[in-house]
């Protein structure tokens, strides 16, 4: 699903952020990337869903080589991940329904297949009965799994979340991380970012880590 080789990104202010990166990830695994702030996470991921490109190396994600893909072919490939952030990124002024509900609109859905496809995304997060709240209404824990419902409502084989327990307490990360378990267990690709050792100590889902933009692999 994911294959990176060799891949290092230099921002244009000379910052290292990822060097000599080599990294496979299969379809169906779940994978934490962890390490300190500024080691890198971030940058890792942007490179998979195409926010930023390599300054060296090969990303290679479900088939699609991201060096070579540009406007229409990438949007398409974007359509197929699904990405979590540590802020939500919730529209305030639209309902947890509506939220969820206008990527599929973006998308060119109908009507009908959008109605189709909510009470089962709110379902899995847990949400339904808060599907006409506004996120101001909601909590921090709960407004990150509108955002998980929303990442997955149009099916994507691969998901990427960026510290999505960055800003929550213990109880509501780990009910996050179980959602995110749950994905993995329906098949969906699962690749996490956190600084918290203690959630992947928990999870006992393999794990990399990044220091100073350098990847090493626990020894086991
Ligand atoms: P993490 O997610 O682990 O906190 P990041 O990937 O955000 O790490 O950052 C890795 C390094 O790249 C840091 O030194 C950071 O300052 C730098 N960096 C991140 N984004 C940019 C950018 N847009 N321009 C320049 N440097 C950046």
């Amino acid at each position: 699903m994911v294959s990176l080789k060799r891949v290092t990104k230099t921002y244009a202010n000379g910052s290292k952020a990822l060097v000599d990166i080599g990294l496979e990830v299969k379809r169906g695994d779940f994978l934490f990337i962890t390490g300190p702030s500024g080691s890198g996470k971030s940058t890792l991921l942007k490179l998979l869903y195409g926010e930023e490109t390599a300054t060296q190396g090969e990303v290679v994600v479900d088939g699609c080589d991201l060096s070579e893909l540009r406007g229409d072919r990438l949007s398409l490939l974007r359509r197929r991940i699904g990405v979590v952030f540590q802020d939500y990124k919730l529209i305030p002024r639209r309902t947890v329904m509506e939220n969820v509900a206008f990527v599929l609109w973006a998308q060119g859905f109908t009507r009908k297949e959008i109605h189709r496809r909510l009470q089962p995304a709110l379902k899995m997060v847990g949400l339904v009965h808060k599907a006409n709240c506004f996120p101001e209404q909601l909590s921090g824990g709960e407004q990150q799994r509108v955002s998980i419902a929303r990442a997955i409502v149009s099916t994507p084989p691969l998901l990427l979340a960026d510290e999505p327990t960055g800003n929550l307490d213990p109880d509501n990360s780990w009910q996050v991380i179980k959602i995110l378990k749950k994905l993995n267990g329906i098949g969906i690709t699962v690749i996490v970012t956190t600084h918290d050792e203690s959630l992947i100590r928990l999870s006992n889902e393999r794990s990399v880590q990044l220091r100073n933009g350098h990847l090493y692999r626990p020894q086991s």
